[in-house]
């Protein structure tokens, strides 16, 4: 049986009850938060240090931190325990003295999108919905799809008119309906809140409150991975800044069951072309502002009027945090160093190595500070590459193949 609790608005504390499906707050319109789980224990036969657990989903393994999640069986996909890699290379590249990559290309569906949507799925259940629905053209809506189908519910992708039908085609072959909606994306949140209520449709969008619980996952597994030894800043790199609060929400919990002592540093990964995070924290403003012509190759992390911004402004004010915007060519060229060292990440998530690297550049780093860079998802999925690849195919045939071999540097 789940207990008792409620939903409280990150930003002017007023509480919802669980009973009913809320994502902001009825009040000032804010993001949802369930509680901060102040006990709690993490299974000692097996540390995330040996590798990849075996058979153990993921919210069984951190259940003492789900105390309001229903059972509804075996409805993971294999989300989460992501490696977490040393590369030593990109360390000496910026200056830092360890950087860790988080992995997340090793989801179901090749993003940290799938900690969310596992939770929220199950959420969905719970209030008796027979379909889930969000509002992405990119790695949320594949997610989405793919875990509505592992749970048989219904799944409804909002996308905006404009994008890439390639990009469609593996949402529509897990069996979602794919509707392409004229008009702002961010509008299409507010507007799918409402249609949701209309038509039965749990909308698990980038900030909902059980989403950002799936988030909390990531912050655990670093604990796990590092031995419970933090390191110094988390790099995220951030759009609708749900993630960024869910990682942050796992290590405060982590503290309170007293498994950690220290907190690291949260740094807000952000492109030049689409930063309201990063702007309104280095203007000082009180609120984030919409950018009116966002403009990057990062599609994922392109969100003008970020819905958990002000909440992520306030934890990055609050406890330390620092907010970077890189520009497209720092972002590209960092997403080739990755691939030089054998990871292939997407734009937006090669975002939060070219910030370690800029943090570099200013000065930030000692040489003694060990950084955990989110990869939040692969370099694969990202459509019409081939144009942009620096080096040409060779073609050969079998007799010339030699000679073609040997020309090559
Ligand atoms: C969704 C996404 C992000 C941003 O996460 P938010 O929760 O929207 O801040 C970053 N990188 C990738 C690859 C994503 O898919
Ligand atoms: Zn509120």
């Amino acid at each position: 049986m789940a207990q008792q609790y409620s939903l409280s608005c990150v930003l002017c504390g007023r509480t919802h009850p669980h009973t009913e499906a809320h994502t902001r707050c009825q009040a000032c319109g804010g993001p949802l938060e369930l509680p901060v789980i102040r006990a709690g224990a993490i299974a000692q036969h097996f540390t995330m240090a040996q590798g990849r657990v075996g058979g153990q989903p993921l919210f069984s393994r951190y259940s003492s931190f789900y105390p309001y999640f229903p059972d509804f069986g075996v409805l993971d996909l294999g989300e989460g325990f992501t490696p977490l890699l040393e590369i030593p290379e990109l360390a000496d590249n910026a200056g830092a003295d360890v950087i860790y990559i988080k992995n997340e290309s090793a989801n179901p569906t090749w993003s940290f999108k799938d900690r969310g949507t596992a939770a929220g799925v199950r959420r969905a259940l719970g209030l008796g919905y027979s379909s889930i629905g969000t509002v992405s053209s990119g790695n949320m809506g594949l997610s989405v799809a793919a875990y509505a189908a592992r749970a048989s519910l219904k799944a409804v992708v909002l996308v905006a008119a404009g994008v890439a039908e390639e990009k469609l085609a593996p949402i529509l072959h897990y069996g979602a309906s794919v509707v392409r909606v004229r008009g702002d994306i961010a509008a299409l949140y507010e507007a799918s809140l409402v249609i949701g209520k209309e038509h039965g449709i749990y909308f698990l969008n980038s900030d909902e409150p059980f989403r950002v619980e799936g988030y909390k996952t990531l912050a655990y597994e670093i604990c796990e991975q590092l031995q419970y030894d933090l390191p110094s800043y988390v790099v995220v790199p951030t759009s609708a800044g749900g993630h960024l609060r869910g990682i942050w929400k796992g290590f405060l919990e982590m503290r309170a069951a007293g498994l950690i002592t220290r907190l690291p540093q949260m740094v807000c990964a952000q492109a030049v072309g689409c930063a309201p995070i990063a702007e309104a924290f280095q203007n000082g403003y009180d609120s984030v502002r919409r950018v009116e012509q966002p403009q990057t190759v990062a599609a994922a992390i392109k969100n003008p009027y970020p819905p958990s911004g002000d909440a992520v402004l306030r934890i990055l004010r609050e406890y330390h945090g620092l907010a970077i915007a890189v520009t497209d060519e720092e972002i590209l060229a960092a997403q080739q160093e990755l691939s030089h060292c054998g990871l292939f990440l997407q734009p937006a998530s090669a975002a939060s190595y070219a910030a370690v690297k800029r943090m570099g550049q200013e000065g930030l780093f000692s040489g003694r500070e060990r950084v955990v860079c989110i990869g939040t998802s692969s370099g694969f999925k990202a459509p019409g590459l081939l144009s942009k690849q620096p080096g040409s195919i060779h073609d050969a045939t079998l007799e010339t193949l030699q000679d073609v071999l040997a020309g090559l540097k």
